[in-house]
């Protein structure tokens, strides 16, 4: 099955991508060259060592509370999306060391308990005429609070890596956000960045079907009737397999499912650089709308799925209250910082004079990992008992 009619050429885009390397390799304080490894292979690297990184592990996907250890964390979803984006990459022939990099570095800025502890620690912000954005705070993380290096703070990154962290999901406005002047927002990202958000949106609507039936809160006929992409691949692979048991025809359902989406953005981004003649990194750039997408029929797919994810998964009862819960823990903590600024760790009281001490609070709550800001809710529900 393809959904896109487009015939696959092997006119891969090599040449967009040649002087990737030659013009996004440049880091903001000097580091003599690793013959041995690209620029970025050793951002890759820095990423993979970052604690930021290792915390991956102990943050929500989806699914709040650990039910069950089969769920994916943010760690193994970056996992899965590197893998995507890595094949994406090598099948268009881009630059697969910069797409692995960015894969990996894509969720880094995201705060515990998933959507909705990214939701509630926004409207802390609101209230102070201040925004929560992951991929800004993913900035911050690796410029600012990794600290591994004697000569300067942050990873010190390409800035293929830092351009495309902050670019891989979203344009901004350049009039916005002058202090982001140096990022070209005016101009596309490079393909490698531009196919991160697909690759994730292929990883997470996978998962979170799968997940969502392990969870017993989705149910397989019920998927069958209301996603029409998996119903799709449910129906090619139990032809394949006539009697086999429906929880492996799911995931050979699954498993293809992945694998038509991944064929569909691969065909059409090559078709879509294609059709505008586009040789070079500065043509992808300049032009006015991202190359890596889906077909017109997979974009469909893709949203009558996410809106079945939002409507069935996302937004349940069972869901629905962890998710008011992690809001009340993320909200309380952030209230109790603002008032007693002083019961903030050393090194966060200290950037309260440069950042302020709202930005101050959402960086520390932002960096917390599901089971950390629960001590952390516990003890200062006890601080306040005591006073
Ligand atoms: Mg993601």
């Amino acid at each position: 099955m393809t959904l896109n009619g487009t015939k696959q050429t092997d006119l891969r885009l090599c040449a967009v991508s040649a002087d990737v390397g030659e013009a996004l390799g440049a880091r903001v304080y000097a580091a003599p060259e690793r013959p041995s490894r690209t620029a970025f292979q050793r951002d890759r690297e820095r990423i993979v060592q970052a604690r930021a990184f290792r915390r991956l592990a102990g943050k929500t996907q989806v699914f709040t509370s650990r039910a069950s250890d089969h769920f994916r964390s943010r760690l193994t979803h970056t996992i899965e999306v590197m893998q995507i984006a890595r094949s994406v990459a090598e099948a268009l022939g881009l630059n697969q060391d910069l797409a692995e990099t960015l894969a990996l570095v894509h969720d880094i800025g995201h705060p515990p308990f998933g959507h909705a502890g990214e939701r509630a620690l926004d409207e802390c912000l609101k209230r102070h005429g201040l925004r929560f954005d992951h991929n800004l705070h993913a900035l911050r993380i690796v410029e600012h609070f990794e600290q591994r290096y004697a000569a300067h703070r942050g990873l010190n990154l390409t800035l293929g890596v830092r351009e495309g962290i902050i670019k891989h999901s979203r344009d901004y406005n350049p009039a916005e956000y002058p202090d982001l002047a140096g990022y070209l927002l005016g101009k596309r990202p490079p393909l490698e960045a531009q196919i991160i958000d697909l690759a994730d949106e292929i990883a997470y609507l996978t998962a979170d079907l799968d997940d969502g039936v392990e969870s017993g809160l989705l149910e397989i006929d019920h998927i069958r009737r209301h996603v029409d992409i998996l119903a799709h691949c449910y129906a090619q692979v139990e032809r394949q397999h006539a009697g086999v048991d429906a929880k492996f025809l799911f995931n050979e359902a699954l498993q293809l499912m992945q694998n038509v989406l991944t064929d569909d953005l691969i065909a059409t981004t090559l078709a879509n650089t294609h059709a505008i003649g586009a040789t070079t990194l500065d043509q992808v750039r300049d032009h006015p709308a991202r190359l890596a997408t889906f077909s017109a029929l997979a974009e469909a797919h893709r949203l009558q799925e996410k809106r079945y994810l939002y409507d069935t998964l996302y937004t349940c009862d069972a869901l629905s209250l962890e998710h008011s819960k992690a809001e009340q823990v993320v909200t309380e903590l952030f209230d109790f910082w603002i008032k007693e600024p002083q019961e903030l760790p050393v090194g966060y009281v200290d950037e309260i004079e440069t950042e302020g001490l709202a930005r101050v609070v959402a960086d520390y709550i932002a960096g917390m990992t599901d089971s950390f800001i629960l001590l952390q809710y516990a003890q200062v529900k006890r601080t306040i008992r005591r006073k």
